[in-house]
């Protein structure tokens, strides 16, 4: 066997991610074996973090690809199995960084990950649809994107993504967050029912161990960026973020409309008096681009929902929070944004140059530019908690 050769395809396996945790599966004692004979032929063993991963296959050709890219290599024989009960304690343990107990990682001193959540008067205005388009906008600026699907009635984030029927992998007490083909990991309140169909009754404490587990008990690892898509409304899941994390920045989204204007007043105040600092509004739905018109090269817009929803929410949240609150942006109405959540691809990625698309794109860029770390975040120079 050769000594170097089998370094090399170690190399090679330390350049696979496990597609869930997104890091080395080297690092995660995932390899087992590794063995190289005199011909170039690889044995490999790798393991599983549960039977019947849902992403075995993805491993599988990661490992395959990263291996026959070694020079010298002729062939691969990989071998799958299943950790231990011993195995997945001490993956847990790496995982977890040496700590048993559940805390909210960014709501620590120093997280640098910026935690955005989405949140609306009323249901039906485009709220999932938004936090979906602009948590895959940013995963394509580069960044590494969570979601969190925490919307009780509708949970419709993982369709919207292509997911739908995912379930997370767990590891001992720890949750994978879900990844989608665009990058962004997930996890919804609808993957902690047992079943997809069951209805969530679940009042405050239970909403707010909900979301604790969203947010603690899920490996998120470094990301970048943390959007939560929020139910309508000013109810629990609201006042719970408000309390785990304060340091949470508030997108208000609304119609144009001016009953859907005044609810979404209500939802800003609300994140305001939380403590939570809001960002910005996006009004959807703002007009229909007339396509007779556009045919013809003229720019008429259909205002199906009535205007100035979204300049009227961003100036009154303004005066009651005294501080500037923008119109991040106005999303038209657009079949193919419709058709991308049914589909579960999202338009900034499947239409990426549609009016939509592109205006969608730009409240993600404004709100990624925004800089990450210490906006919002509180320096705890006092001896005081954070609470
Ligand atoms: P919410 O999360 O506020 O309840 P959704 O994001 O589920 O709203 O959107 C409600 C419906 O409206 C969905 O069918 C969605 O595809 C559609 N929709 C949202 N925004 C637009 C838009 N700009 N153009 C066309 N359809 C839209």
């Amino acid at each position: 066997m050769s000594t170097s050769l089998l370094e090399q395809v170690r190399a090679a396996l330390a350049t696979v991610n496990d597609p869930e945790i997104k890091r080395p599966i080297t690092d995660l004692g995932m390899v087992d074996a590794v063995t190289v004979d005199d011909t170039g032929k690889v044995d490999v063993k790798v393991l599983l973090t549960v039977a019947g991963c849902p992403l075995k296959s993805t491993i599988e050709r990661d490992v395959t690809a990263a291996v026959t890219k070694v020079p010298g290599i002729s062939g691969v024989d990989l071998e799958l199995g299943v950790m231990s009960d011993d195995q997945r304690a001490n993956l847990r343990t790496v995982l977890a960084d040496g700590k048993a107990q559940r805390e909210i990682p960014f709501a620590q001193p120093g997280s640098l990950t910026k935690v955005f959540a989405i949140a609306s008067g009323k249901g039906g205005v485009g709220k999932s649809s938004v936090t979906v388009n602009l948590a895959v906008a940013m995963a394509g600026l580069g960044l590494k994107v969570g979601l969190v699907d925490a919307d009780i009635y509708g949970h419709s984030v993982p369709a919207m993504l292509g997911i739908a029927d995912a379930r997370p992998t767990q590891v001992e007490d720890l949750i994978m967050p879900v990844p989608t083909p665009s990058g962004v990991s997930v996890i919804s309140i609808g993957m902690l029912k047992p079943r997809r169909d069951q209805v969530v009754a679940w009042r405050g404490p239970m909403l707010d161990r909900a979301l604790v587990q969203m947010l603690a008990d899920v490996y998120w690892g470094d990301i970048d960026v943390l959007l939560l898509d929020l139910p309508p409304g000013t109810g629990d899941i609201a006042i719970s973020l408000g309390q785990h994390l304060p340091s949470t920045e508030v997108v208000v989204v609304t119609t144009p409309q001016e009953a859907a204007a005044e609810v979404a007043e209500r939802a800003g105040t609300m994140a305001s008096m939380m403590h939570q600092r809001v960002v910005g509004v996006v009004e959807n739905m703002s007009y229909l681009p007339c396509p007779h018109c556009a045919e013809e090269g003229k720019d008429h817009r259909l205002e199906i929902f009535g205007s100035g929803g979204g300049e009227r929410v961003a100036a009154t949240l303004s005066q009651r929070v005294g501080a500037d609150v923008p119109l991040l942006g106005r999303i038209p109405l657009d079949t193919t944004l419709r058709e991308g959540g049914d589909t579960g691809k999202p338009i900034v990625e499947s239409n990426p140059t549609a009016p939509a698309a592109l205006a969608l794109s730009a409240v993600a860029e404004r709100l990624a530019g925004r800089g990450r770390g210490l906006a919002g975040l509180q320096l705890g120079l006092t001896p005081t908690s954070k609470f």
